[in-house]
C-alpha cells in the first residue's frame, strides 16, 4: 500500500485541526497549500518495478485517495481507512473481506435499508444468514447471537429513521464474548460526535456522501480498521474488485471534511432547538431526537457522543396522509432522500429511504417524517417547520 509522508496525521492534535491538516501536506513540487487532484490513471515507473512513492496503477493507489484514506484513520483513530466509491461500496468490500457461506451477521432491526438489502439479496442467496434485533436490547442481542455462526455484529447508532441509541462498549463485549467482529456504521453521527473504535468495535464503515463530505456532492464511503489481518483483505478486495473513490470524488470529500467540526456544532445546535420547540405540537405524536431528556437513549448518547447531532424525527399525528403532506409542505427542507449537507432535507422514509424495506420487520411507521437539520439560520429553519405543521 502507497503512503505519503504526513507529519500531522499521527501526532495528537485535536481533532478539529486533525480534519483540517491530516493527509493534506502541501504540494512538495509547487508549494500549493492545498493539494492538487490527481487526475491520473497511472504512473511512470523509474525502470521496471521503480515506483515513485509507491504508486503504479490508480486502482492500487492515487495520491488524492492516499490523502483522504490517511484523514479519515487519524479522525477515527485506526489504523488504515481504504475509501470506496459508496457506502455500499465499502460495506460490500468489508463483507466479502468478512464473510464465507454458513456465516451468521447479527444487525439492528432499523438498520439502514441498503444494508439490509445489500445483505439480504446478496450476501443471503450466497449462502449468509442474517438476523435483525433490537440493538438497544442487550438482552435480545445476546440471544440472537449464535456463537458457533455469528460472524459479525452490525451496529448504527444513532440508527434510522427513529433514532435508537445502542451502547457501543457493551455490545463491543457482547460480540466479542464469541469471536464476532463488532462494526459500526458511524455515518449518522460522524467521527466528530463519536468514536467507535475507542469504544471496543473493531470496523467503522462510513457512507461519506452524507456528514463527512458535507455538502451534498459526492457519493462515498470508507472502512476504517485497526487489526493488520483484515487491513490486509480488505486492501486487497479494494484493488481486486476495483470499486475505489475517483480522485475528483476523494479531493471533494476531503474538501468537505475540513469543516467538519464547526459544521456539526452548528447541525447539532440548530436541531436542538427545533426538537425542543416540535415538543408536545399538537399536530405531532412523538418527536424522536436523542438531545431530548425524554428520549430513550439521551444518557447513553450523552455518554457516547459529543454533541446529538443533525437528525430529527417525528410522527405526525393522523397517519401516513398528514406526514406525506407535511414533508410536502416546507419551503427551506427540500424534499430529497440524503442527509447530512450544510442544506436542510426533509423526507418520507416508509416511500424514499425505507422503500426497500417495506413488508419486513425492518419497515418504518407511515406517519415519521425524517428531517436532515443543515446549518442555516436556525430561526428561518424553525419558521419553516411550524408553519408547515400549522398549514396540515
Ligand atoms: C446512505 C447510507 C449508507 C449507504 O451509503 P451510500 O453512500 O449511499 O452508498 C449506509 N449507511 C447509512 C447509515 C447511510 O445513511
Amino acid at each position: 500500500m502507497t503512503q505519503v509522508p504526513d507529519s500531522v496525521a499521527a501526532k495528537h492534535y485535536a481533532f478539529p485541526t486533525r480534519a483540517i491538516r491530516a493527509g493534506q501536506e502541501f504540494d512538495p513540487t509547487t508549494g500549493a497549500v492545498v493539494p492538487p487532484v490527481y487526475f491520473t490513471s497511472t504512473f511512470v515507473q523509474d525502470g521496471i518495478g521503480g515506483f515513485r512513492g509507491g504508486y503504479e496503477y490508480a486502482r492500487g493507489g492515487n495520491p488524492t485517495r492516499t490523502s483522504l484514506e490517511q484523514l479519515l484513520a487519524s479522525l477515527e483513530g485506526g489504523a488504515k481507512a481504504f475509501s470506496f466509491a459508496s457506502g455500499l461500496a465499502a460495506e460490500d468490500t468489508l463483507l466479502r473481506a468478512v464473510l464465507k457461506p454458513g456465516d451468521h451477521i447479527v444487525m439492528g432491526n432499523d438498520v439502514y435499508g441498503g444494508t439490509h438489502r445489500l445483505v439480504s439479496r446478496v450476501f443471503v442467496p450466497w449462502g449468509v444468514s442474517i438476523s435483525t434485533v433490537d440493538m438497544s436490547d442487550l438482552d435480545a442481542v445476546r440471544k440472537t447471537i449464535r456463537p458457533d455462526a455469528t460472524r459479525i455484529l452490525w451496529i448504527e447508532t444513532p440508527s434510522n429513521p427513529l433514532m435508537k441509541i445502542s451502547d457501543i462498549a457493551a455490545l463491543a463485549e457482547i460480540g466479542h464474548a464469541t469471536g464476532a467482529l463488532v462494526v459500526v456504521d458511524n455515518t449518522f453521527a460522524s467521527p466528530y460526535l463519536q468514536r467507535p473504535l475507542s469504544l471496543g468495535a473493531d470496523v467503522v464503515v462510513h457512507s461519506t456522501t452524507k456528514y463527512l463530505g458535507g455538502h451534498s456532492d459526492v457519493l462515498g464511503g470508507a472502512v476504517i480498521v485497526n487489526d493488520a489481518e483484515l487491513a490486509e483483505k480488505v486492501g486487497f478486495l479494494q484493488f481486486g474488485v476495483g470499486a475505489v473513490s475517483g480522485p475528483m470524488d476523494a479531493w471533494l470529500t476531503v474538501r468537505g471534511i475540513k469543516t467538519l467540526a464547526v459544521r456539526l456544532d452548528r447541525h447539532s445546535a440548530n436541531a436542538q432547538a427545533i426538537a425542543e420547540r416540535l415538543v408536545g405540537h399538537p399536530r405531532l405524536d412523538a418527536v424522536y431526537y436523542p438531545g431530548l431528556p425524554g428520549h430513550p437513549g439521551h444518557e447513553l448518547a450523552a455518554k457516547q457522543m459529543k454533541a446529538f447531532g443533525g437528525m430529527i424525527s417525528v410522527a405526525v399525528k393522523g397517519g401516513a396522509a398528514p406526514a406525506k403532506k407535511f414533508a410536502e409542505s416546507t419551503v427551506l427542507f427540500q424534499l430529497a432522500e440524503s442527509l447530512g449537507g450544510v442544506e436542510s432535507l426533509i423526507g418520507y422514509p416508509a416511500e424514499m429511504t425505507h422503500a426497500s424495506v417495506k413488508g419486513t420487520a425492518l419497515e418504518v411507521p407511515d406517519n415519521v417524517v425524517r428531517l436532515s437539520v443543515g446549518i442555516e439560520d436556525v430561526d428561518d429553519l424553525t419558521d419553516d417547520v411550524l408553519g408547515a405543521l400549522d398549514r396540515l
